[in-house]
């Protein structure tokens, strides 16, 4: 039998001392051999979790709509990018294309390309998108060509690497991964300290044992986008969950056949995620000289870009099984008590305005 990758972790600490958090996911995550996304088909009911696009066709379609919209307000371009971050099985893209064919011209301007690392996922994709001609894919922002880029990323920077910081004895120290007596993966603290200077206001009144989190991977991302949007023009969307306020707290979790499980017990077969610090990334793009917007609830964002009318119009003339999942559907994507409210978009833009978001106060 060869190793497990939690075998190969333990091996690894043990020679080489406790690994900080954010090493310990990327092992999880991106292992060529035994990394999550690389080895398992993750993504819908069979899979270990569901996501927005999975749960009804409206959301690529409306991102589509809103994709249109953008394009127009930055003047049409005849040529631009539309680019996807981390597309998992390639359905939003797929329901965005279709939505999309309202536009002959945008569709044609369009040079679709999708930023994956895992190849089993490509794969999916592809045959997801086997309709489409031309679409290309990358495995980095960089490699995306100069050219007005409109981009969309759904549930990607919550996948990315984190560090934990923990207080005690009022200094922040590094939450890693060791082994405990009996050869397990347990937490322990590592030796590394962070600057208070960039902790948020208030950290002196933490009690001990609070929590702060910090992405160092996810701003990188994040910057580089803006950098191509700031350099070509264009407008980027994030959807993900999250917080408007940088702050305290754990919210690193792991999720196998739809159920949380321990963070620690079977590394590359759950999926591994973290909260995104919003006002991190808005200090990212801010500083590109870009416009950031209000931050929306996905309730509100699908709501203000026609979600009911959508699942009108799709029902219109339909058996009521249809209406009623078209209905179900709508719910879970906007109520406040399911995905309506966890879930935040984010977005920048070259333009001073973007729709539907008001206006950065
Ligand atoms: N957006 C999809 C899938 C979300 S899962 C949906 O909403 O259904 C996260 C996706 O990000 C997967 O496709 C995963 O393979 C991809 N991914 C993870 N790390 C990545 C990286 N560093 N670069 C590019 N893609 C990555």
């Amino acid at each position: 039998m060869p190793d497990t990758l939690k075998e190969r972790i333990a091996r690894h600490i043990k020679m080489s001392g406790p690994l900080p958090l954010a090493e310990y996911m990327h092992w999880c995550m991106a292992d060529r051999k035994d990394g999550y996304y690389q080895s398992r088909q993750t993504i819908g009911r069979d899979g270990d979790f569901t996501t927005a696009p999975e749960i009804s066709q409206m959301f690529g379609e409306l991102i589509g709509i809103w994709a249109i919209k953008t394009w127009e307000q930055l003047g049409s371009p005849e040529s631009f990018n539309l680019v996807e971050l981390g597309p998992g099985r390639g359905t939003l893209m797929k329901d965005l294309l279709r939505a999309c064919q309202v536009s002959q011209s945008f569709f044609n301007a369009a040079n679709v390309i999708l930023v994956e690392t895992s190849s089993l996922l490509k794969e999916t994709q592809a045959q997801t998108l086997s309709q489409h001609e031309n679409i290309r894919w990358h495995s980095s922002i960089s490699e995306i060509p100069e050219a007005p880029t409109i981009l969309v990323a759904n549930e990607f920077l919550d996948v990315l690497p984190f560090r934990q910081y923990i207080k005690a004895k009022d200094k922040w120290h590094e939450n890693c991964v060791g082994l405990d007596e009996a050869d397990e993966l347990s937490w322990v603290l590592g030796t590394g300290i962070l600057d208070e200077k960039s902790l948020p206001g208030g950290h002196t009144t933490e009690p001990h044992g609070s929590v702060f989190e910090v992405s160092v991977i996810r701003e990188a991302f994040v910057e580089n986008v803006a950098s191509l949007v700031a350099e070509n023009s264009g407008a980027a969307l994030f959807i993900d969950y999250g917080h408007a306020k940088s702050g305290f707290g754990d919210t690193f979790q792991a999720i196998r056949g739809h159920e949380y499980i321990d963070t620690l017990a079977e590394p590359g077969l759950c999926d591994l995620t973290s909260h995104v610090d919003f006002e991190a990334l808005k200090k990212v793009a801010l500083d590109k000289g870009l416009k950031t917007q209000t931050l929306m609830t996905q309730g509100e964002f699908l709501l203000s870009l026609g979600l009911l009318e959508r699942a009108g119009n799709l029902g219109s003339g339909k058996d009521p099984a249809t209406q009623e999942r078209l209905k179900n559907e709508a719910e879970r994507l906007a109520l406040p008590d399911q995905m309506g409210d966890l879930f935040k978009v984010f977005a920048f833009s070259s333009m001073p305005e973007l729709w539907p978001f008001s206006k950065e106060a």
